[in-house]
């Protein structure tokens, strides 16, 4: 009889999978996990708060940087559905510190809170993409992170517009790119948002969400993300970190 511990039992079962169908850690490139032992800590929230540019405040779960950057990235562009679950609590950490933060009431199941009347829930809105880039990815990589966070989300937003890529254009034309592309398609009037996204680099998209929203009759009170740029500090349209944030 062979006694397997859990783990080992687990390790044994990836390790078979692994034989069918190679994976490398979207980290580092070691072989047979999807994110190895030494890259996990790097996924670990840790939440810190920004500032746009209007004032809303930005939380985010991870810096964009390093292996949070990669398993990003992997996950967004090469297709790599199943790093969800790695990436998932950091969206959830950032969500309940920006709960935490617009209200006194502690986050529980959806609606997520509600004001000092009672009366107005906070809404989960996801940033989405455009058709085209979902039809490129074949999935939307914020819903899938909402929903792996065991988070609901309204569905006001229609896709976004067709634009130029924000990555070709410069810091002061990405703002003026994005400006109406994002359509309200359902009554928002006096709804309140938090919005949601991946990642956030310039607070671009977020700005231009926010403003669709609000020109709708909808309160956008911050946003929450897996990760947000750490280099952009004073740029004109960008983030400016604050204070950490406590997170259990
Ligand atoms: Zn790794």
């Amino acid at each position: 009889m062979i006694l397997l511990r859990r783990d080992a039992l687990r390790d044994a079962v990836l390790d078979g999978i692994a034989l069918l169908l190679p994976v490398e850690c979207a980290g580092c490139g070691a072989p047979d996990r999807p994110v190895c032992a030494a890259c996990r800590p790097a996924l670990a929230p840790d939440p810190s708060s920004r500032r746009l540019d209007d004032g809303t405040p930005v939380f985010s779960g991870l810096d964009y940087d390093g292996v949070a950057r990669e398993v990003l990235l992997a996950y967004k562009e090469q297709g790599r559905t199943e790093l969800v679950r790695f990436l998932a609590p950091a969206l959830a950490a950032a969500v309940s510190a920006a709960v935490t933060a617009v209200s006194e009431v502690v986050p529980g199941p959806v609606p997520l809170a509600v004001d000092a009347s009672g009366s107005r829930p906070l809404e989960l809105v996801s940033v989405p993409g455009t058709r085209r880039a979902r039809r490129r990815r074949g999935f939307d990589p914020v819903a899938g992170l909402v929903s792996r966070a065991g988070l609901d989300r309204a569905r006001v937003l229609a896709p976004a517009r067709p634009h130029p890529a924000q990555k070709t254009l410069s810091l002061e034309k990405r703002a003026a790119n994005l400006s109406g592309i994002f359509t309200v398609r359902a009554p928002v009037a006096g709804r309140r948002f938090l919005l949601v996204d991946d990642v956030v680099t310039t607070g671009a998209t977020l700005l231009a969400v926010a403003e669709a929203l609000r020109a709708s009759g909808a309160e956008v009170v911050g946003a929450a993300a897996v990760a947000s740029t750490p280099r952009l500090y004073g740029s004109s349209i960008g983030l400016h970190r604050e204070r950490s944030v406590t997170y259990p």
